[in-house]
């Protein structure tokens, strides 16, 4: 085993040999925050403070939850079982103890369209000529309330807020009696439901107050008020908790994340000592200097420095384009010519999903290999949900929003009126509707045809449950996918279809690695798309807010252009701040880069199917000329 206190520099070995009260690391992008926290894990553990299920260690990422344990298993041998995402933990939480909120252990942990999904039937009932368009509105306020961990009784007077308020305070109360009934939780809910826990039994609290000797936090700085109150209740036995943040990386303020927790550290854990890394290790001089002179333009930061002892290098690299079809060419034809680095070293990190579109185009054109981590997670698809209802389905009957979701696709002549029949009859008996579909196979409320193609389809459920603790899940998830007649749907499909079937494939193959539906239902509903990078040799393609705490050789930053990065949203805040959380995004993203930096703007760009001219960044104005250097390349102009 190496010895782990030798990797490190002085600032980093103070912080992970300082175990005792509370520590908290204010450092800048690249200096060994990560690797500083993953050491302190083994220092506890190589020299005897605590077993490794003693160690509660929260990230922000599976993909980064995954790197430091085995990291940590390589120095120390152990496993630790409580190192994951605040989600993963919690869910692990909730089920040991789900009877004491009234949910059972097996609960569902849905995504954003079945939330939806709820939601547009709650209003439905309420008020049928509301406009669907308010429904994602409605989602986010009561995603808002569950992050600052107000229940629906807690909330106040809405009645002076915009109307939608009025109308989400009013729903949020159905959703949540109704997730209860269906046995499903929502992400937010799981914190939520641990805060709810703590309240009601004080002896669950100790016991994990005790448990939890050391407490560490990765990305500090992005955590919610919920995530914060979560910590400080298990923390609170021993205060022997660490974490580590940027102020300079806060960039999710819109999923209600507070920066000013760094603040608050202090004032909730008395006699915090704080520790400074300003070293960097990953970048180049010029790429270090360019990132600390933008971030330099925010007002509010708190103080710290970051330089480093790293070889100059080559200066990050500016080049405006003609439009974004040519931007897209000149990356890449940049790709092609970096051919010291792998493809897989290379990262093209945008600000808005749309702009992947034309560099697909172009990738293609050049048979570059490449993969989008999108907006959309790879298990949020709507063909893999599909498949992953009916599973849920055979393995729970009484999961109606699975039910829902697939009853009728493929199509079946289950439309609309008979749904409404199913749900009236599931309504009035307090029954799933499952067993609503039954009755009314038997009665005669519906057509012949549709009692025929009904009762078809319950038998197939029944019929897949035979098999399902037999077969080994890949192959019986193939089974439900032909049988079901989703195959063949998505074959009838043409062009659109042929990807979805890789998508329903990659799920099956995916699925080899799970020995349970259980834990792989739970894996499912608990992973995001940046976790998936795998080790193929392609570049890759995700969004600024994705690439939080990850690393590359080289980095493409297209698309610097004023509305676009920054963002216009960020225009309408008065305050300033929202451009502030922008030049942090901007901060991220230089920081990413290891030793190449190729930044990009066009002059005209097609949004929403229409060109439109554009200006340079502010951002661009703001880059340091003497670490910069202008390319001028008549062939992209
Ligand atoms: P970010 O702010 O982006 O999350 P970070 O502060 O977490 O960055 P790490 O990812 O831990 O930084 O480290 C950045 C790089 O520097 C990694 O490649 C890491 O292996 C390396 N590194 C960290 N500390 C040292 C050190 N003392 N000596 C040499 N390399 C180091
Ligand atoms: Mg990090």
């Amino acid at each position: 085993m190496n010895d782990y206190l030798s990797l490190l520099n002085p600032e980093q070995q103070l912080a992970v040999t300082n175990i005792n009260g509370p520590v908290l690391i204010l450092a800048g992008a690249g200096t060994g925050k990560t690797r500083t926290i993953t050491s302190r894990i083994a220092h506890i553990i190589r020299n005897g403070h605590a077993y490794s299920d003693e160690i509660l260690a929260v990230t922000f990422t599976n993909k980064a939850a995954n790197e430091m344990v085995s990291r940590v298993l390589e120095l120390t041998g152990t496993n630790i079982p409580w190192l994951g995402t605040f989600h993963a933990i919690a869910a692990k939480i909730l089920r040991m103890h789900a009877e004491i909120v009234g949910l059972n252990p097996n609960f569902t942990i849905i995504g954003v369209d079945d939330q939806l999904q709820v939601i547009k039937n709650i209003i439905n009932e309420i008020n049928p000529d509301y406009l669907s368009e308010k429904y994602k509105t409605i989602m986010n306020i009561i995603q808002q309330w569950k992050e600052k961990c107000l229940l629906p009784s807690e909330v106040e007077d809405v009645q002076s807020f915009r109307p939608v308020y009025v109308t989400a305070l009013k729903v949020y109360y159905q959703y949540q009696e109704r997730l209860k009934f269906l046995n499903s939780v929502d992400f937010g809910d799981l914190l939520l439901y641990n805060i709810q826990l703590f309240n009601k039994k004080t002896e669950v609290l100790s016991y994990y107050q005790n448990k939890f000797k050391y407490v560490m936090v990765d990305e500090y700085q992005d955590t919610n008020a919920i995530q914060y109150l979560w910590l400080k209740y298990l923390a609170k036995e021993h205060s022997n908790i660490c974490c580590v943040g940027d102020d300079d990386q806060s960039i999710y303020s819109w999923r209600g994340a507070e920066v000013e927790n760094i603040l608050k550290f202090s004032d909730d854990f008395k006699n915090a000592k704080t520790v400074k890394l300003e070293c960097n290790y990953r970048s180049t001089s010029h790429i270090i200097a360019t990132a600390s002179y933008v971030i330099n333009h925010n007002k509010t930061r708190l103080e710290k420095k970051l330089w480093t002892t790293n070889i100059e290098g080559e200066k990050v690299n500016l080049i405006k384009l003609w439009d974004g079809k040519a931007e897209a060419r000149f990356i890449s034809e940049q790709i092609l010519k970096l051919n010291k680095y792998r493809f897989s070293d290379i990262a093209v990190l945008v600000r808005a999903t749309f702009q992947t579109r034309v560099l697909e185009e172009y990738f293609i054109k050049y048979s570059i290999p490449y993969k989008i981590i999108s907006g959309v997670k790879f298990y949020e698809r709507q063909e893999v949900r599909d498949i992953i209802a009916y599973l849920r389905l055979v393995t729970n009957n009484n999961d109606d929003l699975a039910f829902e979701r697939i009853v009728n696709r493929p199509k079946r002549s289950i439309g609309a009126t008979t749904l409404k029949k199913i749900y009236t009859t599931a309504q009035d008996n307090k029954i799933s509707f499952f067993e609503a579909a039954k009755i009314l196979v038997n009665s005669d409320q519906v057509t012949e045809r549709i009692k025929l193609s009904l009762n078809d389809f319950l038998n197939k459920i029944k019929a897949w449950e035979e098999i399902v603790s037999v077969k080994p899940l890949h192959e019986f998830v193939k089974i439900v996918a032909n049988q079901s007649g989703y195959m063949e749907m998505l074959e009838n499909e043409g062009v659109t279809g042929l990807a979805r079937i890789e998508n329903v494939k990659e799920l099956i193959s995916s699925l080899k690695n799970f020995d349970s539906t259980i834990t792989f239902l739970e894996h499912i509903s608990l992973v995001m798309e940046v976790d998936n990078m795998n080790s193929d040799d392609t570049v890759y393609v995700m969004t600024l807010h994705a690439a939080k705490g990850l690393e590359f050789p080289c980095v493409f930053l297209p698309g610097w252009e004023e509305g676009l990065f920054p963002h216009q949203r960020s225009f309408e805040d008065k305050s300033g701040k929202a451009l502030e959380e922008e030049r942090r995004l901007a901060y991220v993203g230089i920081t990413r880069a290891k030793e190449r930096l190729i930044i990009s703007c066009a002059d005209r760009r097609e949004i929403n199917n229409q060109w439109q001219p554009m200006s340079t960044s502010r951002f661009i104005k703001e880059l340091p000329r003497e670490n910069v250097e202008v390319i001028k390349n008549s062939a992209y102009c």
